[in-house]
């Protein structure tokens, strides 16, 4: 399989190049150059497999000959072997829903499923490559954990966590802070989440910097997050159709940056029975309005009850964008470039229809998403995370239909507690963390302190 930029200026390239390769050079994001079709025989047989056969399934055409059926094999195992629930993503039936559990790695969010590949993918291609890389990112909180669960140990990457001091949840800031590997190295700046980002923009932007040190980002940008992603699409179809390929199924999916849900577009376009695919936000709604108006314009972001899905700029976006302009690539550029001049693009009329057909596209008020957060625990007693009851929330005119659950409840409990007066139970992987040891480096909001913290620990 070939990869090429949504932007058109990269010649094709290999499974292996577009995963170091992250973003693509012309400043565009990676996709496959066609996109397999799956046959109804062929879904009917998937319906049994396990988690990590299916996955071996559905990444084969995609890696190619990048790697051998055998490493992917022992790539995919390896990566959910210490996920606590044995089919690694269950499907339960809560109501007249279905909840697909994305929360049982080892951070309890459904990042995990893509990092822990991700991760390992790293640690294969550079031992082979013979290079090094140092992740540097910023959060804001659950991306930081499942990125440096992913690479924890791993020989040949370092990874960098900024993340605002005093400004992540404890149990946040402690599933980073109590991670004591020597390659793990996290930095509470004294600022803000946005001063985070800035440090990390300018210390990617010292190109010099950025070659002597080999540094890498890990955002949800990364195809080979989206493959990851695919499978559960597959495996929850699976479980609840029983491999009726008759069974058309709708899913509602809980969004930020627009990941999660091109996963999901990607697995329909593969030829997964999708009736249709939910797009569900909180306040921070650019994404539904697109979908309603074909314009997609930023504004201000605002904090809410779901911070993972507080973003205004969907990384991922851009991808979809592709799509529906055809696999035009000079459109996407000029649109891109509307973009970044105006703050606003627009599609046409005729586009703007074509995504409505595909996406119902749903935005879910804080009152509205403590709101399912009761409801779901009165009829049920299944609580739900404030991310997943959004997508609950916007799934209610749509019985039948799959719910992602992106988070264990656990890890946003003062929602919780403000919806139904009680507290979540902590998973295993939450257990006791507010107790352990942990190491951590504090430092200025200022990029040049930043950048000889990160030269004195390389050199
Ligand atoms: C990241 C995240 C999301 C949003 O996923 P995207 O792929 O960014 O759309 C939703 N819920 C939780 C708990 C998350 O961590």
């Amino acid at each position: 399989m070939q990869y090429i930029s949504t932007r058109g200026k990269i010649e094709p390239i290999s499974f292996a190049q577009a995963v170091i390769m992250g973003l693509a050079t012309d400043g565009g994001l990676l996709l496959p150059k066609t996109i397999p079709q799956i046959e109804k025989v062929t879904l009917r047989a998937w319906a049994t497999l396990n988690f990590s056969s299916l996955a071996l399934e559905i990444m084969t055409p995609y890696v190619g000959t990048d790697l051998t059926r055998a490493e992917l094999a022992e790539l995919i195992q390896r990566s959910y072997a210490n996920f606590t629930h044995p089919e690694i993503t269950p499907v339960t039936q809560v109501g007249k829903h279905y909840i697909l559990e994305l929360f049982h790695g080892p951070t309890a969010a459904f990042k995990d499923i893509a990092l822990q590949w991700l991760g390992n993918l790293f640690e294969l291609l550079l031992a082979r490559s013979g290079e090094t890389l140092n992740i540097i990112g910023a959060t804001s909180g659950d991306t930081g954990s499942a990125a440096i669960y992913g690479v924890r140990g791993k020989e040949r990457i370092q990874i960098f966590i900024l993340h605002p001091q005093g400004r992540v949840s404890p149990i946040q800031e402690r599933q980073m802070t109590t991670v004591l590997d020597a390659n793990v190295h996290n930095i509470a700046i004294r600022g803000t989440f946005d001063d985070g980002q800035r440090i990390v923009k300018d210390l990617f932007n010292d190109l010099e910097f950025k070659q002597t040190y080999h540094l890498g980002a890990i955002n949800s940008i990364n195809w080979a997050r989206v493959l990851a992603q695919m499978v559960y699409y597959f495996y929850a179809w699976g479980k609840v159709s029983k491999g009726d390929t008759s069974k058309m199924v709708s899913f509602a999916v809980p969004t930020g940056n627009f990941g999660d849900i091109f996963a999901g577009y990607l697995a329909w376009r593969m030829g997964l029975p999708v009736k249709k695919l939910i797009l569900a936000t909180n306040r921070n709604d650019i994404l539904t309005r697109f979908i309603r108006t074909g314009i997609y314009q930023v504004e201000t972001v605002h904090p809410t009850l779901s911070p993972s899905m507080d973003i205004q700029i969907a990384s991922n976006f851009e991808r979809y964008l592709y799509y529906l302009v055809n696999e035009n690539t000079e459109v996407v550029q000029d649109l891109m470039q509307q973009l970044a001049k105006t703050g606003s693009l627009q599609v046409s009329a005729l586009q703007n229809m074509k995504s409505q057909q595909e996406f119902a596209a749903i935005t879910v008020s804080e009152e509205e998403t403590l709101e399912q957060i009761r409801a779901t625990y009165a009829e049920s007693t299944y609580i739900l995370d404030p991310h997943t009851a959004i997508g609950m929330r916007a799934a209610q005119k749509y019985p039948g239909s799959i719910c992602l659950a992106t988070a264990h409840p656990a890890k946003f409990n003062e929602a919780i507690q403000k919806a139904i007066s009680i507290k979540a139970t902590a998973p295993s992987a939450l257990q006791g963390i507010l107790e352990q040891p942990t190491r951590c480096e504090v430092l200025d909001a200022n990029s040049s302190v930043v950048k000889q913290y990160v030269q004195k620990i390389l050199a």
